[in-house]
């Protein structure tokens, strides 16, 4: 935790205009019909839980993508923050997932889905036992379904941001989805615990754009 607040520091001596996480004031979105939402390509795919000192990540094997302004962007993996790092009207939510597409190590996409109180959260009923709290990781067996993992409702908030966690990149092209994914509350703070406040700070609007877009017509059934 030391090291991530030092670092933090070292990286905003030079930078640091268009930093992640950020409130979103709602009645300040606008919503931009030009641009077009991503499209999914992903598969059901073998994960594996890594810990590296407390740190957790989901990585993907897999032929998973997204597309984003015809470019397709890989996902290298999955993780979650909590709090949330993102604040909506400045409330946190109690959990944040990331999804990271990276093309570039100057260019990525992350998909972000902030929790809310509600009904079993099916992927937490799997794997939330299974993290490797004192192992260095865990991988099932079996495939999972991750377009599943995210809520049906496909409208996001849109912003050029960074990465919340070092290098700090201010590379990312960032759409958190407006819908939230539901949990109960026993496993939000079961996994709130496994987290450890491992959420960033707000950092500066300094007159960015927070963009509403609106899924496109096909993810409607
Ligand atoms: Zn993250």
């Amino acid at each position: 935790m030391k090291d991530i607040k030092e670092q933090e520091k070292q990286s905003h001596k030079n930078c640091c205009q268009a930093q992640s996480p950020i409130n979103i004031v709602l009645k300040n979105v606008r919503e931009d019909k030009t641009l077009k939402a991503p499209v999914f390509n992903y598969e059901k795919s073998k994960i594996e839980i890594t810990n590296d000192k407390g740190t957790f990540l989901f990585n993907v094997n897999g032929n998973n993508s997204i597309t984003v302004n015809d470019k397709e962007y890989p996902l290298i993996q999955f993780h979650y923050h909590a709090l949330s790092e993102h604040t909506l009207d400045d409330k946190h939510a109690m959990l944040e997932l990331h999804f990271v597409h990276q093309y570039s190590e100057t260019d990525y996409v992350v998909i972000g889905a902030i929790y809310k109180e509600g009904a079993e959260n099916a992927f937490l009923k799997k794997y939330l036992e299974k993290i490797p709290v004192n192992q260095s990781s865990y991988s099932p067996n079996e495939l999972v379904d991750l377009f599943e993992m995210l809520p049906k409702n496909k409208n996001y908030y849109n912003y050029q941001g960074s990465l919340t966690t070092p290098p700090y990149s201010e590379a990312v092209n960032w759409f958190l989805l407006e819908e939230p994914i539901e949990a109960t509350k026993s496993q939000l703070e079961q996994f709130a615990k496994i987290l450890n406040n491992n959420f960033r700070s707000l950092q500066d609007l300094n007159g960015r754009e927070i963009k509403f877009v609106r899924e496109q017509e096909h993810f409607k059934a």
